[in-house]
């Protein structure tokens, strides 16, 4: 067990050191090389989109809701429930769908982690 007066030593040590974490998701972390490939939070191009649903048909978990709007069927996706399988962008017949390098998919509110 170590001495108490080298605990207190490297208490006092420690607390003079910079923070080794960053107070995230306040703080930006810096941005680290992603892999060529690499899929992430879904971009969906609503003007591009015909309503075929073939995105919702082929989508593994469930993270794809079709919804009717002014302009017809369009899909609503779920990010916290996609697990980036990338199925609905390489099915999509007008290439509506991309997954971009976007790699937070974090909030605190359910709200914002739709993309429309
Ligand atoms: S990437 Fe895969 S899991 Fe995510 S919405 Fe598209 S099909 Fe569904
Ligand atoms: S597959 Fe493409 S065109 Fe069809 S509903 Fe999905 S996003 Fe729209």
């Amino acid at each position: 067990m170590p001495r108490p007066g080298y605990m207190v030593s490297e208490i006092y040590k420690n607390l003079l050191k910079k923070r080794a974490t960053i107070l995230y998701p306040f703080k930006e972390r810096e941005l680290v090389h992603l892999p060529k490939g690499f899929r992430g939070r879904i971009i969906f191009n609503r003007d591009k989109c015909i309503g075929c649903q073939m995105c919702f048909r082929v989508c593994p978990a469930q993270a794809i809701k079709i919804i009717e709007d002014e302009r017809g069927k369009r899909p609503i996706f779920f990010m916290y429930r996609c697990i980036y399988c990338g199925s609905c962008a390489e099915y999509c017949p007008v290439k509506a769908i991309e997954l971009s390098d976007i790699f937070e998919n974090i909030a605190f509110n359910k709200k914002d982690l739709l993309v429309k």
